[in-house]
């Protein structure tokens, strides 16, 4: 609601008030009074018609009566309907029932007329009283519109008044205020009344001055919040950091109305002398805080020898510094201002960091002179620049180690490859390239399970979850481990790998270490080929050695050693008894000499077979003792049953049936043997018992040769002495 109308609606309130109140209980309260007294007027006029019409009753006739009545109602126009009834109540003067009006609202009075204590008659009368008052009653409603003109005028006339007194100078102190709101601070409200309205327009004026200050140091300090922003977000952004310090000392020079300015970083050389690397400034520009000035832009060397430039005071002191002119000529500056302008005001602020002086801000304003309050004005901003700084520094170091660690993962020889937790690959370097046959770029985003056969992804999830759940945020390497990689062709390479887990800010990152180690799989498959062939050769050697070459039985050496072995055994099982068979060939001489050398080789290896067939135990050892002599040695065989044995080698030589025409037993090969049976070792050497053989033998060529003889049945004389001593 505006304030036109809320100017007008209290009058106009109080007016239809007036006119509600007028009309709807004064009007009527009147009309009530002048009806009522109306009323009594005609309640006389009954009372005087009744006392009229007494006498003619009582003494003239009705004509008379009649007459009277007619009279009375010819001036009592609104009398509408008059009856007189006589005592018996019989109407007597049935008169006048005139026309009446629709919209007339009747009375009655009724009168008795009582004379001396007797009733003679009655009169009815009906009658308008609206009728005798309706002049009152314009009249009254005239009174009532004119007051209410009178009212509206002077309602109409205040509104005028008030709207132009105090609407609107209200709207235009609105306005004023609205103009404020919007950051105008240059209008007037143009009041100059001396009341409440033209104080309000000073207070207005007032408040807009301080609003306006308020908003300069407001918008200097958004200015400078911005410009933070700004910083904060370009360099996160930006890869190139001198972009960002360009842009950044191209908002401070705005937000500061200077002219031009310098941001460097302050760094140590190598003898460890500050200099001051501008980060702000395309010129490759280095200031020396001492007394040397050396500039190298466009492969141009410049040298000054100034010690008291005011840059290198700043550098040097590390406190801020001010020098607002006269004329402050280049050389006295300390650094180069792409303007040829003169510089006339100076402001060198030093940066820090905690205690720690990074670099400084240098701006040169030409139109204003420095004041010191800058230093509260710039403080977070100068705070901010000095970490940016720092950010900057470390940015740098970080990206030389990160293209250092890249060069060293770029030309590993083994393959690196880095996943995240889902197994994403984040890296894939050139030794995996050449490994896996993909290029970077396909591997990139893609899953490592794709480098992973089959047969062994199960064996993949299970160690990667293993990693995972060891709870340690350290770097934590598995130890090397074989395993087979999926090469893009579809075939296994061999590889060797080795998976570490690291915890970074981005999450879980896993770096698997992979060595094809597919040639030097080759080299162990034929290394380890070589060697089974040699150690077969070697084991072919062995058994070469140990058999003897024309008959392929065990040699002289293989049966020493499995008599030693076979001595050893007894002499520890005293129940086991050892048999030793020896045998030779009957006159094998003469065979040699009848068929030649070489049948009676072939003679010696049919004979070998045939003995060698002759014993079917595993244990049993049968080997040539020498030129036609064999030894069988019986492990674990009693006499009796090693005789039997001999007996049947003997009878299987003899049945070979090999011709032997200068044989002096018969005209086929035969052999003889003797056999001796160890019980006990005790007091008895090895040697012993194969003389006891050998002696058994010699009894059986001399007992006619073709024969087995044992030495305890043939010589009782000799094995009982030998009895005794056992
Ligand atoms: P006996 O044993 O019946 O008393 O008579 P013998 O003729 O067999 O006796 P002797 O032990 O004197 O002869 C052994 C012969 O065996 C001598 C040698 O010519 C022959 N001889 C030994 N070693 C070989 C060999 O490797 N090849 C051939 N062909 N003959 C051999
Ligand atoms: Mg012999
Ligand atoms: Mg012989």
């Amino acid at each position: 609601m505006n304030l036109r109308l809320k100017l007008i609606l209290p009058f106009a309130l109080l007016l239809a008030a007036v006119y509600a109140y007028s009309s709807l209980y004064m009007i009527p309260s009147y009309i009530d009074l002048a009806k009522s007294k109306q009323l009594e007027q005609e309640s006389t006029y009954v009372d005087l018609l009744s006392t009229a019409l007494l006498p003619d009753l009582l003494e003239s006739d009705l004509a008379n009566v009649y007459s009277t009545l007619d009279t009375v109602l010819s001036e009592r126009k609104h009398w509408y309907s008059l009856s007189l009834f006589n005592v018996d109540k019989v109407r007597i003067y049935p008169l006048s029932d005139r026309y009446i009006p629709k919209d007339a609202v009747l009375e009655s009075l009724d009168r008795d007329v009582i004379f001396n204590g007797k009733f003679y008659t009655s009169i009815k009368l009906q009658l308008d009283i609206n009728h005798q008052i309706q002049e009152e009653v314009a009249y009254i409603a005239k009174i009532q519109n004119s007051v209410m003109i009178v009212l509206f005028l002077t309602f109409l006339a205040m509104s005028v008044f008030l709207d132009i007194l105090i609407r609107k100078p209200m709207v235009k102190l609105a306005k004023l205020a609205d103009r404020i709101a919007r950051g105008d601070y240059q209008s007037k409200p143009v009041i100059h009344t001396k009341d409440e309205v033209g104080k309000l327009g000073q207070s207005l004026e007032a408040m807009q001055l301080k609003i306006h200050e308020r908003d300069q140091e407001m918008n200097h300090y958004s200015n400078i919040q911005d410009t933070i922003r700004f910083i904060q977000s370009k360099f996160i952004s930006e890869q190139e950091a001198t972009h960002v310090f360009l842009e950044l000392q191209r908002k401070i020079l705005k937000l500061t109305h200077c002219t031009a300015g310098l941001i460097g970083e302050l760094i140590l050389d190598d003898k460890q002398q500050p200099y001051l690397s501008p980060l702000s400034t395309d010129n490759k520009l280095h200031l020396y805080s001492g007394s040397t000035v050396i500039k190298i832009a466009d492969d141009n060397y410049e040298q000054y020898n100034q010690a008291d430039t005011l840059m290198s005071k700043l550098m040097s002191t590390g406190k801020p510094l001010i020098d607002n002119g006269p004329d402050i000529q280049m050389e006295r500056l300390g650094f180069p201002v792409e303007s040829d302008e003169a510089v006339k005001n100076f402001l060198g602020l030093p940066l820090y960091t905690g205690y720690q002086f990074v670099g400084v801000l240098c701006l040169i304003n030409n139109k204003t002179s420095f004041d010191r309050s800058i230093f509260n004005d710039l403080d977070v901003l100068l705070q901010t620049l000095a970490q940016l700084i720092v950010a900057y520094r470390e940015r740098k170091t970080l990206i030389d180690n990160e293209a250092r660690l890249r060069m060293v993962v770029d030309n590993a020889v083994e393959g690196i490859i880095s996943t995240d937790e889902k197994g994403t690959i984040t890296s894939f370097n050139s030794a995996a390239e050449r490994i896996f046959g993909y290029s970077q770029n396909q591997m990139i985003g893609a899953n490592v399970i794709s480098l992973i056969p089959e047969h062994n992804h199960t064996g993949h999830i299970e160690a990667v979850k293993f990693l995972l759940d060891s709870n340690l945020n350290i770097r934590q390497v598995n130890n090397e481990l074989e395993t087979d990689g999926l090469h893009r062709n579809g075939k296994l390479i061999p590889l060797e790998l080795s998976i570490s887990k690291v915890v970074t800010q981005q999450g879980m990152q896993y770096t698997g270490i992979v060595r094809d180690i597919t040639e030097r799989k080759q080299h162990e498959e034929e290394l380890s080929r070589a060697y089974s062939e040699l150690q077969l050769a070697h084991e072919q050697l062995e058994e070469q050695n140990r058999r003897d070459a024309l008959t392929g039985l065990a040699n002289r050496r293989h049966l020493d050693e499995a008599l030693q072995l076979e001595w050893k055994r007894a002499e520890r099982q005293a129940d086991s008894p050892l048999s030793i068979i020896l045998c030779d060939i009957d006159y094998f001489k003469p065979y040699n000499d009848t068929y030649g050398h070489l049948e009676g080789d072939e003679c010696l290896r049919q004979v070998a077979l045939a003995i060698k067939n002759s014993f079917t135990c595993e244990v049993d050892l049968v080997a040539r003792y020498g030129g036609e002599e064999f030894m069988v040695v019986l492990p674990n065989t009693p006499g009796d049953s090693a005789t039997r044995q001999a007996e049947k080698m003997r009878k299987n030589i003899w049945a070979l049936a090999l011709e032997h025409k200068s044989s002096k037993v018969a005209a086929r090969v035969s052999i003889s043997a003797g056999v001796y049976t160890v019980t006990t070792t005790k007091h008895l050497s090895l040697n012993q018992c194969i003389n006891f053989a050998d002696e058994s033998l010699y009894q059986a060529k001399a007992a006619g040769r073709n024969q087995v003889m044992h030495y305890d049945a043939i010589n009782a004389e000799m094995s009982a002495p030998e009895q005794d001593i056992i």
